[in-house]
């Protein structure tokens, strides 16, 4: 299918005049910064923070481009990737008339960025296997279904989507495929980030947030062909990532090494817990996982998660999900947490044959 990109923009976002920032309209040499109504004597931080951080992130996307063999203008950088997911839906979307497609059960916040944007959502659950329904994506796409979201790793079932199925839907559809690798670093499968180059259509979303422990800063990517990823900075306001977390990242990203490290150790306890949880009467299934979390079919999930909180452990409870059922969600922790999981739940199985 023939994709054309300025078919699908908005049209108010086309003839957008983009606002201007005094950093974007003075881009130079100087000594004397008088054009941003900053405050010129710094700030009660000893580290100095009274600047405008660079709108465009140039520093942090060179260093990305690098570690990722992309062109700095195939990526944009974004408060989380929430921000990014936002934006598609601003850019390429009209309120009340275009749909996008999810498939069930998958992450809240592409519905919730729908719901924000008056978007409507078709849903196309995962099979049983929780892999994509390609009949029942084809027979449900519609005129005004403008993007796709697919999640791979998934959460919250996390496996990763088979490779063949997620190029297929990118090469048969004329709207955005957003392929959301929130997870990617912790599986088995490689990134598919490289296939922006061959196809326009397609978005992939990754995040600072997982792997890279850095939850708290909010730095979020989305790589795209350079048009779709100028269409990103014509909308979004002006200084969405702040200097302090530009800086910080730009630091993480000199220590992949011990983040190599940790990633490891996260699988390691992940691929033990998994094997001990499976040994447990009260737990059915344990899900395999391409991520840094165990989905576990238990016997009583609403009973077991509320054991668990007195015990002072928090999970997700997903068992109110599509194909869900008596299912937490476990994020993997340090070992002694781990552990302590794992006893919680042995007390409670020993209680519960009573
Ligand atoms: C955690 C998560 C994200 C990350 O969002 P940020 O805004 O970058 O923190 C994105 N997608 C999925 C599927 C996630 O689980």
């Amino acid at each position: 299918m023939r994709f054309e990109l300025d078919k699908l923009v908005r049209e108010n976002i086309k003839s957008l005049v983009p606002y201007s920032s005094a950093r974007d309209e003075f881009d130079g040499d100087a000594n004397i910064f008088l054009d941003a109504n900053e405050n010129s004597f710094g700030s009660p931080l000893t580290k100095n923070f009274n600047r405008y951080p660079d709108p465009l992130q140039r520093k942090v996307k060179e260093q990305i481009a690098a570690m990722n063999a992309v062109d700095p203008s195939e990526i944009f950088v974004g408060n989380g990737s929430d921000e990014a997911i936002d934006l598609l839906f601003r850019i390429f979307c009209r309120p009340g008339i275009d749909e996008a497609m999810i498939f069930p059960p998958t992450y809240g916040m592409y519905e919730t960025a729908a719901n924000i944007n008056d978007v409507l959502v078709k849903r196309v659950c995962l099979t049983s296997g929780f892999e994509l329904d390609l009949e029942g994506i084809r027979s449900s796409l519609g005129q005004n279904t403008k993007l796709i979201f697919i999640c791979s790793p998934n959460n919250p079932t996390g496996n990763s989507m088979s490779r063949e199925s997620i190029l297929k839907i990118a090469e048969s559809f004329n709207g955005i495929v957003v392929l959301d690798e929130a997870y990617i670093q912790f599986a088995e499968s490689s990134s598919l980030l490289t296939e922006i180059a061959h196809f326009p259509n397609l978005v992939v979303l990754q995040t600072f947030s997982k792997a890279w422990g850095l939850a708290g800063l909010r730095v979020g990517l989305a790589f795209a062909n350079k048009r779709t990823i100028s269409l990103f900075n014509k909308v979004k306001p002006p200084y969405n990532v702040s200097q302090a977390a530009q800086e910080l990242v730009l630091t993480a990203m000199q220590r992949q090494v011990q983040v190599e490290k940790k990633i490891a150790k996260i699988k390691n306890e992940r691929n033990d817990l998994a094997v001990r949880m499976q040994q447990l009467s009260i737990v059915e299934k344990v899900f395999p996982s391409d991520a840094n979390f165990l989905l576990v079919r238990t016997t009583d999930a609403e009973s077991i998660y509320r054991y668990l909180q007195a015990k002072q452990i928090v999970v997700r409870n997903r068992s109110r999900v599509e194909l869900c059922g008596g299912c937490l969600r476990v994020t993997i922790g340090k070992p002694n947490e781990n552990r302590a999981l794992l006893d919680a739940l042995e007390t409670y199985e020993a209680n519960s044959i009573y």
